[in-house]
């Protein structure tokens, strides 16, 4: 029975917990039994048999129900009976029970989890505590013993709790020692297993390639011949699945060195030209084919040569385009870069892939860069995709510190925005450049060759027989005089009796490389082909390779497999231009002709936007770049845009002919739109909104902003001037090129300083708007009273009622609003009204005058979705009160002068 728990204890596959509980216990039970000599009664002796008995009933049932710390309490409460029971029986203090609360303690510590180990922990220091107490107190509750009896009997204890805490501690130890080596056993097996599955892949990898060369290279030839058109088509079917095998190897073998932290980002100098060239080179034909126009937008402004992971940049860049390509069936795809000066080396470079495609929906934009998700899968069905594109594209982009984000507006199009940090090599401007033509054939078109070469004399080095055989014949019409060799010894051999122009190398070989046989071929003694240029043909896969070639003194790089169309044109790069007759067709192939190129219009980093019930004036708006969403009115006749289909004055003249009138916020759908468009000015909007308790519009701009990562959604607090008054700080910080988190900061922190009282003339229009009970019109009309509405914590409260005539009020209000002079920031107000004559509005500035003179004063009149609220002859002082939050912020931007 013994060997059984000690195999038991030693298990690993039984959870550590599980094993613990065991020991402990069993130490506990061993306990017990020494204990049962010293107790003086029968009934003592039984309690504790008892015990064990139940005990041991515990640990298996709990073990059994998998309720370790059910079993371990129920545990810990009988010890905490038992002892005490033992202590006032066995002699107290006087006796070896003192131990035994220690080894309860033990007990409590090692089994018990979370707060009931601290509760029973103080429980057993309490118990232990009131049993010294009452035996120190009442003596004659506790059971006497000869000082022989409490000598041996306090010894025995010490010895046997100190034996057993020892043996306690030493299995746990073990097991904790044990469970170490394990998890370190583990934890090797883990990386040979990584080592291995990276290998696997990599090697796999190679392995797929090779196959798939001769099936891409042989079906290309079948294609270049007169064949029929079924036989056609179906050596198409095989290229386009070919390609997509390719594709998924190459993002497999990506993503298990991200995995496995293996991907390097190498920095390098690269042209920025030359980068976009490329990417357009390889994308603008594919649009073309689908019937959708390809856009390119440069900034002139972006530095000739930057420093960065130009391979990756490229490997994202085409990813989102490719994407925007799949998941486009009419209209554009635009590439847009931008860039910004963070010092003097540095720029910062936004790429923004946008396109009018199918767009995501908002409830799958979080899961598309999860990898193999594949969102939306009813209507993708038919577009070929592993889901793994977006995840290699943003893992990619986290390790060279930038940073992804997904505008998307669902059935409308997405814009996928990369940020990336560079350093400057070449400070040049890239201007608007054209782009470098350079003749790429596309692979669904006829085959055409691009030159002949007859006198052109060029090596082929691979160890396998099938790709010589595919590099044969993919050359075979340029005529060029094709030598074939199986090593790199071979290749070195023929190399010192005969000189070649171009040298084509695989780099995997057995016993000598490519790249140690381009060294050997450099310093080759009497070697004829010391200067030849050598392309590295390779399946070694891997777009990082590039470096590794070129470093190595490779004058090019093309991967496995190859198209006849690319491997003419890496020939043609190398070869003499004398040995070289180029077709009409290759001399005609410009493409530069059909992509235009446009200078971008500067995008901004922030705009600020707001709703048209923001009353501000037009000239304002203007010079801040404040776009504003417009809100409805809804009257008899019909729905208007506010302000744009229904100006205020026409709709307070309706109204005054008893025409009910209401506003309504933008939908979900218009604001949408809204920033889909705005995002095409700014990288990132912020939209600040009427009070949120006063109208829909904050929580439609907020279900709308989740379809972009770009949108921030700001509820002002206030309505009308007051809120443009937000929107106007906001704004003249994004000027000063805040960021958006300080933007936010202070719109959140100018709240409490706005004051926003408006005074309703008639409630008559409050009432129509349900705002108010019909009773409470009555009686304001009666006594001639007019509220005064202020916004406290988003919502409209009813702060004040003025009394009297028009003149009256007017004056009151006026005086209560412009009392605390000392506290109003005096730079602007807006006297913000519907429906007010001349004469009331100069009585006001009058007033205003008098009480607390502005430096700017706008009359500003409400747009007709407020004046539909308030009624005719309503109006508010907007201003803002003295604070630190604006003031801070216009010092440091400079705007204002330090007192
Ligand atoms: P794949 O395209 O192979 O499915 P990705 O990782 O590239 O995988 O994209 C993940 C998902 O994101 C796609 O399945 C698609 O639903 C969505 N997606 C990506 N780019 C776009 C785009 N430009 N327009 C619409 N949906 C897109």
């Amino acid at each position: 029975m013994l060997e059984k728990w000690f195999e038991f204890i030693f298990d690993h596959k039984i959870s550590l917990r599980e094993r613990m509980f065991r020991v402990v216990t069993g130490i506990c039970m061993l306990a017990l039994i020494f204990i049962m000599p010293m107790g003086r009664s029968w009934f003592n002796m039984l309690l504790l048999a008892a015990s064990l008995v139940t005990m041991a009933l515990v640990v298996r049932f709990s073990i059994k129900k998998e309720c370790i710390n059910g079993g371990a309490t129920f545990i810990t409460v009988l010890l905490l009976v038992l002892f005490p029971l033992s202590f006032f029986t066995a002699g107290g203090f006087y006796s070896g029970m003192p131990e035994w609360f220690v080894l309860c303690f033990v007990y409590i510590s090692i089994t018990l989890e979370g707060r009931r180990k601290a509760g029973f922990f103080l429980l057993c220091a309490l118990e232990t505590l009131s049993c010294y107490y009452v035996a120190f107190y009442y003596p004659e509750l506790v059971a006497k013993n000869t000082q022989r009896h409490s000598f041996f009997d306090s010894a025995a204890s010490v010895i046997m709790v100190g034996v057993l805490t020892s043996v306690m501690l030493m299995f746990l130890n073990k097991l904790y020692e044990e469970e170490n080596e394990l998890s370190k056993r583990q934890k090797k097996e883990i990386e040979e297993l990584n080592k291995a599955e990276n290998h696997f892949f990599a090697s796999m990898s190679h392995e797929i390639r090779t196959p798939i060369n001769t099936i891409i290279g042989l079906n290309e030839i079948i294609l270049r011949g007169d064949i029929p058109q079924d036989v056609a088509e179906n050596a198409r079917n095989i290229q386009g699945a070919s390609k997509i095998l390719l594709t998924l190897i190459n993002d497999i073998l990506d993503l298990s060195k991200i995995k496995s932290g293996k991907m390097e980002i190498v920095n390098v100098s690269y042209e920025t030209g030359a980068l976009f060239s490329e990417i357009v080179n390889m994308i603008w034909i594919k649009a073309k084919e689908k019937g959708l126009e390809f856009r390119l937008h440069v900034d002139s402004s972006i530095p000739s040569m930057l420093c960065g992971d130009e391979v990756r940049i490229k490997q994202v860049l085409i990813n989102l385009l490719n994407n925007a390509l799949k998941y486009t069936s009419e209209g554009s795809i635009t590439l847009s870069v931008r860039c910004e000066r963070l010092g003097l080396n540095r720029v910062r470079v936004w790429y923004a892939v946008e396109d009018t495609g199918q767009g995501v929906k908002k409830e799958n934009i979080p899961y598309i860069f999860n990898a193999f998700k594949r969102v939306d899968q009813e209507k993708n069905r038919r577009i070929e995709g592993t889901g793994l594109g977006l995840s290699i594209v943003q893992q990619l982009v986290e390790l060279m510190g930038g940073e992804i984000s997904v505008n998307s507006v669902y059935m409308k199009g997405s814009t996928f925005i990369v940020m990336l940090e560079q350093d400057i090599v070449d400070d040049k401007e890239l201007g608007t450049f054209t782009l470098a033509s350079r003749a790429r054939r596309h692979e669904g078109k006829q085959y055409q060759q691009s030159f002949e070469a007859p006198e052109a004399h060029i090596l082929v080095v691979d160890d396998n027989d099938m790709n010589l055989m595919v590099v044969r014949k993919l050359l075979s019409e340029t005529k060029i005089q094709l030598d074939t060799v199986l090593s790199g010894a071979e290749c070195l051999k023929m190399t010192q009796e005969q000189h070649y122009d171009a040298i084509l190398m695989d780099h995997l070989m057995p016993e000598m490389d490519g790249i140690q046989c381009l060294h050997r071929l450099r310093t080759q003694p009497g070697g004829l082909c010391q200067d030849t240029p050598v392309i590295a043909l390779t399946a070694n896969a891997g777009s990082d390779n590039q470096l590794l070639y070129k470093k190595e003194g490779f004058s090019g790089y093309l991967a496995k497999p190859v198209s006849g169309a690319l491997l003419e044109a890496a020939v043609l790069s190398v070869l003499p231009k004398e040995l070289v007759n180029l077709t009409e067709e290759a001399e005609q192939s410009e493409i530069g002709k059909d992509i235009l190129i446009f200078e971008q219009t500067q995008r901004l980093s922030v705009m600020v936007t707001t709703d048209s019930v923001c009353d501000l004036p037009e000239d304002l708006r203007k010079e801040f770049r404040i776009s504003v969403c417009p809100y409805y009115v809804c009257t008899d006749k019909g729905r208007f845009l506010d302000e744009v289909e229904l100006k205020a004055d026409e709709l307070l003249l309706h109204m005054a002919e008893g025409q009910n009138a209401r506003s309504e916020a933008p939908l979900v759908e218009d604001y949408e739109r809204f920033f889909a468009e705005k995002l095409t000015e700014a990288q990132n909007v912020i939209h600040i909104t009427m009070a949120k308790h006063a109208s829909q519009g904050y929580y439609n701009a907020l279900e709308a902003a989740k379809s972009f990562e770009n949108v921030t959604v700001l509820d002002s607090g206030h309505l009308s001037s007051s809120l443009g008054l937000s929107v106007l700080y906001a704004a003249s910080m994004a000027e000063q090129h805040a960021t958006k988190a300080e933007i936010v900061k202070l719109v959140n922190g100018l709240k409490r300083y706005i004051s926003s009282a408006f005074i309703i003339n008639s409630t008559h229009t409050m009432c129509q708007a349900g705002q108010i009970p019909k009773r409470i019109q009555v009686v304001c009309d009666a006594l001639l009273l007019h509220p005064v509405i202020e916004l406290k914590k988003s919502k409209m409260v009813v702060s004040g009622m003025e009394m009297g005539d028009f003149v009256h009020m007017i004056k009151h209000y006026v005086r209560k609003v412009l009392l605390d002079s000392r506290n109003i920031d005096r730079r602007i107000l807006f006297i913000t009204y519907a429906g007010l004559e001349d004469r009331s509005i100069a009585y006001i500035q009058k007033l205003v005058k008098q009480y607390c003179p502005f430096e700017r004063v706008y009359l500003q009149k409400a747009s007709s979705a407020i004046a539909c609220n308030c009624g005719s002859g309503s109006f508010g002082l907007l201003f803002m009160k003295k604070n630190d939050v604006a003031r801070s912020f216009l010092q440091a931007s400079g705007m204002e002068e330090e007192k």
